[in-house]
């Protein structure tokens, strides 16, 4: 009997969303009995030509994760497309840019820049930067002008959130659909309430908050069972997805809010600021401008997963709209 096709692939990602596949653990091989993953580069031999020799359509699911950075990316996405039924962005890289997405606040050459020659572990004294080709005429992709969301250059099915995406999530995801429960088209695998709602630490988050002085967890010697913007750490869980067991949160850290935004949110940073601003309840413009030059890395903190995905999207206006990657038509 021929089993229903997987394939897996890797685009701009730090591949720690292949590492949740592993954790799949022994339900690796409950997969491996109930489907074939035919395209998996990261664990075994695969080529562009296989691919393209399938008939379109043949795959059952292709799950891909990373951010959309180079051209190779772009190519590989589309032809998986067309062979798949379902696409799945796993992962926050792939379903709002991720970390990757970042690099929208400088232009291309600044990040290769940075990469290869300034940064301080760097060791490159001919200042080499990858081009267009090797030295042996090796075609090298390129850059796209800004990194993009899977969804903005193909059609996205699903969606599985997480930096990385916790292992049952995906695990869920795949299974559901093999045994032909289909969510609604568009849904993001994950539940829709934010994740204090499942913190321990839930009961200690005050209804009434006031903050006036943000520190950052070098700052204080922070209480392990308490709500931490109770103690004036900014925790992003009242804007954050819930789904991944509050795992940062019993790690003793604040959530970064890799899980993505609610339902219905259009832009993260956005309602992330918004819940922040509530919080100061000072009305003098000079107090207000003091408590919030406490906050370090505004856009990191705010946008670390979802610059890519958000309404402003890069630094650089018109940066990505003219390249012909883009599937968006605003
Ligand atoms: S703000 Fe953070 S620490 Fe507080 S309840 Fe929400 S997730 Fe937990
Ligand atoms: S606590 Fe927040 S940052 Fe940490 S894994 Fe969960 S959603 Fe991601």
């Amino acid at each position: 009997m021929n089993k229903p096709r997987i394939a897996i692939y890797w685009c701009a990602s730090c591949g720690g969303c292949e590492e949740s596949l592993i954790d799949l653990g022994e339900d690796l091989l409950k997969l491996a009995r109930s489907a074939e993953i035919i395209f998996w580069p990261a664990a075994m031999d695969g080529r562009f030509s296989d691919l393209e020799a399938l008939a379109d359509g043949s795959i059952f699911i292709s799950l891909i994760n990373g951010a959309i950075q180079q051209e190779d990316h772009v190519n590989m996405a589309r032809l998986l497309r067309k062979k798949s039924r379902f696409v799945i962005a796993n992962g926050s890289c792939a379903q709002i840019g991720g970390v990757i997405g970042l690099a929208n606040l400088h232009r291309p050459k600044e990040v290769l820049q940075r990469a290869y020659i300034d940064a301080e572990t760097v060791a490159n004294p001919p200042r080499t930067i990858p081009g267009s080709q090797t030295a042996s005429s090796c075609p090298l992709p390129r850059h796209l002008n800004r990194v993009r969301t899977l969804d903005q250059v193909i059609d996205v099915d699903y969606y599985i959130p997480g930096c990385p995406p916790p292992s049952e999530l995906v695990k869920n995801a795949i299974f559901s659909l093999l045994e032909n429960n289909f969510p609604l088209k568009g849904s993001i695998l994950s539940e829709n309430r934010a994740l204090c709602h499942t913190c321990p630490r839930q009961g200690t988050l005050p209804e009434h908050l006031s903050v006036l002085r943000f520190k950052r967890i070098h700052e204080t010697l922070w209480n392990p069972r308490q709500c931490f913007l109770d103690q004036g750490i900014i925790c992003l869980g009242p804007s954050t997805r819930g789904g991944c067991r509050s795992r940062c949160i019993s790690a003793n850290m604040p959530c970064r809010g890799c899980l993505g935004p609610l339902d219905g949110v259009r832009d993260q940073g956005a309602k992330t600021i918004s819940f922040i601003a509530s919080l100061i309840e000072e009305t003098d413009p000079e107090k207000i401008a003091a408590i919030v030059s406490q906050i370090a890395d505004p856009t990191g903190l705010f946008y670390r997963y979802s610059l890519a995905a958000s309404l402003i999207k890069t630094r650089h206006k018109g940066l990505g709209q003219t390249d012909g990657f883009s599937r968006e038509t605003s």
